[in-house]
């Protein structure tokens, strides 16, 4: 298996290989073509796995067909920590080198003002703690109606954390016409149960 037999377009594939991988990972090759088809997915992966890839290489060849010209962000990744938020920007500019989208972390605990700089410029993908996210959206410096994916990440995490309620504002604030990819470590009944109720027809995914 390759990133080619995947499908993926040659600047995703031109990225990763000066990244240093070689081929896809299992959670890689399983989710990526469904995430291609624009079908929803519930995943159950560990970190380590190549599981921020599995998502982050197939958004950027979705979002890459279609550019539109408008400026509002387009995909929301929700995330339980700054470390985590980081971690993800670091990862998606590492795949998106040769591709003209943009993103951006912003996460709590530091001042907003930066993050404001930022918010200024194009982004195409946002990966955001769910409190800060709604200060921001609260404060009208974000506008989420034009989000076409949205993933959640570590989703037992974020739960764990107490962000349950948070993620379920951001929910009613983004379009119900949208792709959904839902991940976490471990999938618990309610955690299983609350993935559902965002969720149309998913792909069940465990590595
Ligand atoms: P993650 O599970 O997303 O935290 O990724 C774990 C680590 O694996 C990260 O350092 C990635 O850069 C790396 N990685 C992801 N996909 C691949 C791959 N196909 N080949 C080699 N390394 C990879």
């Amino acid at each position: 298996m390759s990133f080619k037999n995947l499908n993926l377009i040659n600047p995703i594939i031109r990225a990763v290989t000066e990244a240093g991988y070689s081929k896809p990972t299992e959670i890689q090759y399983t989710a990526i073509p469904h995430i291609l088809e624009g079908k929803d997915i519930i995943g159950c992966a560990q970190t380590g796995t190549g599981k921020t890839a599995a998502f982050a290489m197939p958004v950027l060849q979705l979002l890459k067909k279609h550019t539109p010209d408008h400026k509002e962000i387009r995909t929301l990744i929700l995330t339980p920590t700054r470390e985590l938020a980081v971690q993800i920007e670091e990862n998606f500019k590492v795949y998106s080198k040769y591709l003209p989208l943009s993103q951006l972390s912003i996460f709590g605990g530091v001042s907003i003002g930066g993050q404001l700089a930022a918010l200024r410029k194009r982004v195409d993908i946002l990966i955001a703690t769910p409190g800060r996210l709604l200060d921001l959206v609260n404060q009208r410096h974000i506008d989420l109606s034009k989000i076409e994916i949205l993933i959640l990440d570590e989703a037992d995490r974020m739960l764990d954390m107490g962000f349950i309620n948070d993620v379920k504002k951001v929910l009613k604030l983004i379009p119900q016409k949208r792709q959904t990819l839902f991940f976490s470590a471990t999938m618990p009944s309610d955690i299983r149960s609350f993935a559902y109720t965002m969720l149309n027809n998913p792909v069940e995914i465990n590595v």
